[in-house]
């Protein structure tokens, strides 16, 4: 099933996991992974692609496993940056042969120390290769696309970002998943400015819940999102018991869910990092309340 069909209809619940690291070829690891996902009832699972690299061949295979073994709907990742239009075209011809119908359609980000000159790819932005997509395989696949609530990090500012992501709508995204974020505010003004200038599809949540002091700083300085000063303080105080913290980002994560639930958010997309009992718990926390908001 196509996401967009679903997201039509209600809201979605989904998790975001990762091909395995320096596997290679062997994919073990993930059936646990997915199973335990899978006995949650996510809307659908997506998996990230690694520009480049082995995992990237791995997205599709794991998506092919997600949808034809577990029956539940896979999005497959594909970043464009490092990628010309004649492997593009196998790879889309992989996930249409494993029946994927759904493509989280990126730009990808510059390696370190790139040299513009070694970069083999064919487009420049995501909504080129959406342009591309749509163009070589009509109705195929469903397309969607990354947005930054606190506004990815190359542009000059939000509204012109905006305007950017505004183009990306129209070159054939139906819906987004946004860049984590813990503050939610900044995820009410994309959407308020969003709908503004025209951007109509859904818009994602995308949590990671941060279970260490740790991970908190390197996930803001990864992503270029702001800390906000109650989750930091929090973080601190309980500093040096690993159990604490992780119940205070367990917390924090489950109360930003129920604050944009409350809100009437268009999804939530749950950046599980391979770790199904963090989804686990905050499923758990939040068992009511997802009763009443994703009912259909
Ligand atoms: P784009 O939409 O192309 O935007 C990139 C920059 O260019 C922005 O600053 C934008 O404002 C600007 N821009 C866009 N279009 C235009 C235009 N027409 N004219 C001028 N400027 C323009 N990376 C991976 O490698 N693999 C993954 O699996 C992956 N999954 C992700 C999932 C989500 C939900 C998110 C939020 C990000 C993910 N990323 C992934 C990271 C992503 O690839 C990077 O953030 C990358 O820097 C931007 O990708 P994009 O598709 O948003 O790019």
């Amino acid at each position: 099933m196509k996401i967009n069909n679903l997201l039509n209809k209600r809201p979605t619940l989904s998790f975001e996991i990762f091909p395995p690291k320096n596997h290679g070829d062997d994919l073990s690891s993930i059936f646990l992974t997915i199973s335990q996902l899978a006995k949650l009832n996510p809307d659908f699972i997506s998996v990230t692609y690694g520009a480049g690299g082995s995992t990237s061949k791995n997205t599709a295979k794991i998506a092919s496993i997600i949808k034809n073994q577990y029956h539940i709907e896979a999005v497959a990742h594909l970043s464009c940056i490092d990628t010309s239009k004649e492997d593009l075209i196998d790879i889309l011809n992989e996930l249409k042969d494993n029946n994927i119908e759904n493509i989280l359609a990126l730009r990808g980000d510059y390696p370190q120390d790139y040299d513009q000159r070694d970069l083999q790819g064919d487009f420049k932005y995501a909504s080129d290769l959406n342009e591309f997509i749509s163009e070589q395989f009509p109705d195929q696949f469903c397309l969607s696309g990354a947005c930054y609530p606190e506004t990815h990090f190359e542009a000059e500012s939000f509204e012109q970002d905006l305007q950017n992501l505004k183009k990306k709508v129209d070159a054939g995204a139906k819906y987004l998943v946004t860049q984590l974020f813990f503050d939610n505010q900044y995820y009410y003004r994309l959407i308020k400015r969003a709908r503004q200038i025209g951007i109509n599809v859904p818009i994602i949540a995308g949590i990671m819940p941060a279970t260490s002091s740790k991970q908190l700083k390197r996930l803001s300085k990864i992503s270029d999102c702001s800390i906000p000063y109650s989750l930091a303080s929090m973080m601190e105080r309980f500093l040096d018991d690993p159990e604490a913290c992780k119940e205070v980002g367990l917390h924090y994560a489950t109360y930003q869910i129920i604050d944009l639930m409350s809100q009437g958010v268009d999804g939530i997309h749950i950046y599980t990092m391979n770790k199904p009992e963090i989804a686990e718990e905050i499923l758990k926390r939040t068992k009511a309340i997802r009763r009443e908001y994703f009912k259909d």
